[in-house]
């Protein structure tokens, strides 16, 4: 993750993170998500597991999602939520707290269903890094971050989904997913079907639906994608490409054989400072992708600055943690996040490649470089020098450890 710290004179910037594994053969839990019937800015959602043989069961939405190292509660956005037995009837249930419905009579459960709420456009965003936040503007632009969308069942986060997204034909996904189009696609709408292996990779793989203005380029055998929502239509993906494709082709001269990423999508979504919207400006990253949030009132030359320092610092993290990182991040808990001891090294190493990649790729003068680290020495200052690094790490998610989180850049 990287927040971007932006006023109109001055741009600094900031980011956040995330893991994979194996597969079933059996019934893939199938995730359907309605872009069609918009109702009062919400989305509906169902999801529609295999028959249980537990008596009862638990539906989760996460509260945390890795990268973010925040408790942010996605639950809170569902509303309307149903358990749905095999003859259509609503079963009893159980909400447990903000993000947990327990369903006692599992048995007879087919799906449970729900509508979700969008982050963006609620004043504060309720604490939601825009970049992990979700937007629902209908005909217009959907942000999916699968996890304030799609939920897991207890002990079924390793099961296969199918995600089928049912959307407006003017509407296209940015992502690095794969996709199917139904056959059941009609004048009205088409519906975009995704397999994914695990609910871990639900989560790994934002899609936002836009209006076409997607470009593409290759770099020593990587597809890049860039999709872009510019609301005012400042910017296009094309305008942006020439930075980006500079600045991923010096990466890959940095990284040599390291990375071995067949595609990579950056999907940026441009905030408009004239009604409510996004404004936790910055990105998180996942294995394949990126979600960049930043205003688009930024003049060219600072959002060209700032992409190069936020994407890099995004695609730094496919080295760590997205490849090496401890048992506590493989095995997230998305309930009951245990934090490892090394959020200084997820964010600190990949910040110090970001901006030492640019000095030796030559994409900055030495001084910058020089400034840069100063200005972070100069920052560290400000941080509590006696709390070990690790221990910070450990317990981020609380007080006082979580005020010293902007230390490890
Ligand atoms: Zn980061």
């Amino acid at each position: 993750m990287k927040k971007a710290i932006y006023t109109l004179a001055l741009v600094g910037a900031l980011y956040s993170c995330k893991t994979t594994q194996t597969q079933k053969e059996e019934q893939p839990v199938i995730a359907s998500i309605d872009l069609v019937n918009v109702e009062e800015d919400k989305v509906s959602v169902s999801i529609d597991p295999d028959r249980f043989t537990t008596e009862n069961t638990t539906f989760y939405i996460p509260k945390t999602v890795p990268g973010t190292y925040s408790t942010d509660n996605y639950g809170k956005f569902i509303e309307n939520f149903k358990a749905i037995d095999y003859d259509g009837n609503e079963l009893e249930f159980e909400k447990i707290d903000d993000n947990s419905w327990s369903i006692p009579n599992a048995k007879n459960l087919d799906k449970v269903s729900y509508q979700v709420n969008d982050t963006y456009d609620i004043e504060g965003e309720e604490g939601v890094f825009s970049p992990s936040g979700t937007n629902i503007e209908a005909g217009e632009n959907f942000m999916l971050n699968l996890h304030g969308f799609v939920g897991y069942f207890e002990n079924e986060k390793e099961e296969a989904y199918r995600l089928l997204v049912k959307r407006p034909h003017s509407l296209i996904p940015g992502t690095a997913l794969s996709k199917t189009v139904a056959a059941s696609t009609s004048m009205e709408f088409k519906e975009d079907i995704y397999s994914l292996d695990r609910y871990f990779e639900v989560i790994d793989n934002p899609i936002m639906y836009a209006k076409p203005d997607t470009t593409s380029f290759m770099v020593e055998g990587m597809e890049v994608l860039i999709n872009v929502y510019s609301p005012n239509e400042k910017y296009t993906s094309e305008s942006i490409k020439p930075g980006i494709e500079e600045m991923i082709s010096a990466q890959k001269r940095f990284l040599g054989e390291v990375d071995n990423t067949g595609k990579y999508a950056i999907l940026l979504y441009l905030s408009d400072s004239e009604t409510q919207d996004a404004r936790g400006f910055g990105a998180l990253e996942h294995h394949t992708s990126t979600v960049v949030v930043l205003p688009e009132a930024m003049q060219p030359e600072q959002l060209q600055k700032t992409m190069t320092d936020v994407v890099s610092h995004e695609f730094f993290h496919i080295l760590t943690p997205l490849n090496v990182h401890s048992k506590e991040v493989h095995y997230f808990d998305y309930n009951d996040p245990k934090m490892s001891q090394h959020l200084w090294m997820y964010e600190g190493v990949t910040e110090y490649f970001a901006n030492l990649f640019q000095i030796n790729q030559g994409l900055i003068e030495k001084q910058d470089f020089y400034d840069r680290i100063s200005g972070k020495i100069k920052s560290a200052q400000q941080f509590d020098d006696t709390m070990p690094f690790t221990e910070m790490s450990k317990n981020i998610l609380e007080e006082p450890y979580k005020e010293s989180y902007y230390n490890v850049y």
